[in-house]
């Protein structure tokens, strides 16, 4: 007889590994790994820029949303979508969705 772990769904697993390399990705100036954000490094945005930010976040909110998610300005437009309310998840709900 043996005892394994409870085997987690896929996504579950994917948020937790992505939880986990978070602050490896801040600390690297890198957005959090793919599949939870695109594993980029940050990068200068003309569209950052045009809309008041600093180049890399278009404002403070942004800013400061990197610093708790690891999302980069691209995957938060994309996680945080303005226009669905039901799209504008923090982490601590995406991962309260999949457990
Ligand atoms: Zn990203």
């Amino acid at each position: 007889m043996s005892i394994e772990p409870t085997p987690k769904a896929p996504e579950l697993e994917a948020v937790l590994e992505g939880l986990a390399g978070r602050s490896t990705a801040i600390n690297k100036l890198t957005c959090v790994q793919v599949p939870i954000g695109c594993g980029k490094a940050l990068q200068d945005s003309d569209f950052a820029k045009s809309t008041g930010g600093d180049g890399v976040f278009r404002d403070e909110l942004s800013k400061r949303e990197y610093t708790i998610s690891g999302f980069c300005q691209d995957c938060q437009d994309k996680i945080f979508a303005p226009d669905e309310d039901d799209f504008r998840l923090t982490t601590e709900e995406i991962v309260g969705r999949l457990s």
